[in-house]
């Protein structure tokens, strides 16, 4: 058996995603506390062998590492008020969202009481929680991930960004506009062909093949952005500005909304007018590092 088989641990915050973690540990063999303001969210973890605390402080103090899951880090730091005096040597896991300031701030608090704070992101839903092909990346303490690392892992995938504990906020909402590019895309492609009565799901699968290759691009398209040079290896701007003003023209002519293409037409606009007409997509970067 691996070292942390079984090992205490407590969750604070049973909504959706809490008890999502709480029944992750329950299936890996942790001996898992458990606490929530509305206690009667965890019946069905008791039922599965959880232990509900009767308080913040004693669930706390029932395991070395406390994972704490609430709404956003103003509750957090409401629940590590109650905690000062059993927070010293202990290891909290904030996997509540919130900026890269009020994670700095909670490791701050966190460190006055002798507690060393990592928070985390979680980039999954909470069916996914347990299961390897989801991510959840931390920062902070890198003292307190190697010591839990095994235990995180019974989560999802366990990445340790950095010692700043802002970075794992910053990676959260940077990977969530990604989603709504590619939903919006999706549901504006959508819309086009609905026009002309073909079905969302005839769509889908030839939407995941596109989806599949941009992915493809991203590391090259990548270096390009460290290195800051832009040659069109395979598309120019001037190009991607042709296509783009047929997507506009073409969802005119369809009685679609034209606003997400127009818009994206007029980043474009922009990157051409600045002398990136002639480089690859990428060079757009410059538009997205300065202020709108
Ligand atoms: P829910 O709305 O389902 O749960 C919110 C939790 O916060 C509940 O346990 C709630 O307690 C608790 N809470 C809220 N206010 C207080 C308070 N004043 N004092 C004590 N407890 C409080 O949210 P989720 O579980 O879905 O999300 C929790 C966190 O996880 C959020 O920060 C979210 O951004 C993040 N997350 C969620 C994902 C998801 O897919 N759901 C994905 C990635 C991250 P009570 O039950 O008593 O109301």
């Amino acid at each position: 058996a691996r070292k942390h088989d079984g090992s205490p641990v407590t969750v604070l915050g049973l909504g959706l995603m809490g008890q999502a973690l709480a029944g992750a540990f329950l299936r890996k063999g942790h001996a898992t506390t458990v606490w929530n303001r509305t206690a009667s969210k965890a019946e069905r973890l008791v039922a599965q062998g959880a232990k509900l605390a009767g308080s913040v402080r004693d669930a706390a103090a029932a395991s070395p590492l406390v994972v704490i899951c609430v709404s956003d880090h103003e509750v957090v730091g409401g629940l590590l008020e109650q905690l000062d005096d059993v927070l010293d040597g202990k290891v909290v896991v904030n996997l509540s969202s919130g900026t890269s300031a009020q994670a700095r701030d909670l490791a701050a608090r966190a460190a006055r009481r002798g507690g060393a704070l990592l928070d985390g992101a979680i980039m999954a839903v909470p069916d996914e929680v347990g299961s390897k092909d989801v991510a959840v990346v931390y920062s902070g303490s890198r003292a307190a991930f190697d010591a839990y690392e095994p235990v995180l892992r019974d989560l999802a995938e366990a990445t340790y960004l950095g010692e700043d504990h802002g970075l794992s906020s910053l990676y959260e909402v940077a990977v969530m506009p990604l989603m709504w590019g590619i939903l919006n895309g999706f549901l504006h492609g959508a819309a086009m062909l609905g026009a002309v009565n073909v079905n969302a799901s005839a769509f889908a699968p030839i939407a995941e093949q596109a989806i599949g290759s941009a992915t493809r691009w991203l590391a090259g398209y990548a270096r390009q952005i460290d290195e800051g040079v832009f040659p069109p290896v395979d598309v120019s701007i001037d190009l991607h500005r042709a296509e783009m003003q047929h997507v506009v023209a073409e969802s005119e002519a369809l009685g679609v909304n034209a606003e997400l293409p127009k818009f994206i037409r007029a980043m474009a606009d922009r990157a051409v007018a600045a002398g990136h007409g002639g480089e690859s997509y990428p060079a757009m970067i410059e538009l997205f590092r300065a202020p709108g």
